[in-house]
């Protein structure tokens, strides 16, 4: 009889995870292309995850509008797309197990007295145990005890970065005085679930990955890889917005907003790929791309598309 003794390569698995608070913008645009590079030419998993937990934020249509531009650039991604809006009870589940572990607590601060503060939470309410008032009248935000959490991690296009331990080590919300989840709580949650193996992702989410790192490890999973890609700006420390580029970038055909995207992350294409169709010139660059190619910078300047 014949056995396979040979064990099944894993297999990678990354994600985009757009917050629909508006259409995909360049910015976005290059998070998508650069996970999907990276993920694919490991002939892995790219599934993509619509972050609408913030529900105050999330604009009608623009989880379609986001879908219909990654289809138009050829990103198309595997299996069905997850809503965070339908993983409430998980989150629920989650909470609950750190709450039990004792690792949260109630909060009452305001935004507004942060900021005096100096805008990072200093643990003001931690040993108040605010939960057994019962007499307060404001509702409670819950955050997670964090002094456990490392100040560096090795990210996988940047190499070892060090992020200041008031920022890493900062009490976070878990679950917001609105009553809704936060986004660090149900990031890890989805990315465990889905079993992802690398995040990929913009540069404006490298401080985060710490704590959510050691959420994965408080939960007694095991953390993905994470790499960060230089953040597209209009000027130096200026990120784009929604508002500013999603338009503009809709207004544009697809192969000159993926031939620009591509550029940046190190990938120039030959000048008869320039006109080519998004997913012809997505295909050239599956090829010839590698993740050392993407410039170790945490800011790139964003084509201007006037
Ligand atoms: N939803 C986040 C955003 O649109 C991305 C989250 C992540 O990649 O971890 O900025």
């Amino acid at each position: 009889m014949l056995t396979n003794l040979t064990k099944p390569a894993a297999v990678a698995v990354g994600r985009f995870a757009p917050s629909p608070s508006g259409p995909l913008h360049f910015g976005s645009l290059l998070a998508a292309v650069g996970s999907y590079l990276f993920t694919k030419r490991q002939a892995g998993k790219w599934l993509l995850r619509i972050e609408d937990i913030d529900t105050p934020r999330v604009r009608h249509g623009a989880d379609s509008a986001i879908m219909s531009a990654l289809e138009q650039h050829g990103l198309l991604w595997d299996d069905e797309v997850i809503y965070q809006s339908s993983r409430t009870e998980r989150y629920r589940d989650i909470f609950s197990q750190l709450q039990q572990q004792n690792l949260i607590y109630g909060c009452q601060c305001t935004r507004k007295q942060i900021n005096a503060g100096g805008g990072v939470y200093q643990g003001t309410c931690a040993n108040l145990d605010l939960k057994h008032i019962t007499n307060a009248t404001e509702p409670l935000s819950w955050r997670l005890r964090s002094a456990q959490v490392s100040c560096q991690f090795d990210d996988r296009l940047l190499g070892l970065q060090r992020i200041a331990p008031a920022m890493a080590q900062e009490d976070y919300i878990v679950l917001r005085r609105d009553g809704l989840f936060s986004y660090q709580l149900a990031v890890v949650a989805d990315d465990w679930d889905q079993g992802i193996t690398e995040v990929i992702r913009g540069a404006d989410l490298l401080s985060m990955t710490p704590r959510q790192q050691h959420l994965f490890s408080l939960l007694g999973a095991k953390p993905p890889m994470y790499g960060h890609l230089p953040l597209a700006v209009t000027a130096p420390g200026h990120k784009l917005s929604k508002q500013n580029h999603a338009t503009a970038l809709s207004n544009w055909p697809a192969s000159y907003t993926m031939a620009r995207a591509l550029a940046i992350l190190g990938l120039h294409l030959p000048a008869e790929l320039q006109r080519a169709a998004a997913p012809e010139q997505l295909a050239f660059a599956l090829k010839h791309w590698q993740p050392a190619d993407i410039p170790a910078t945490l800011e790139v300047l964003a084509p201007d598309f006037g």
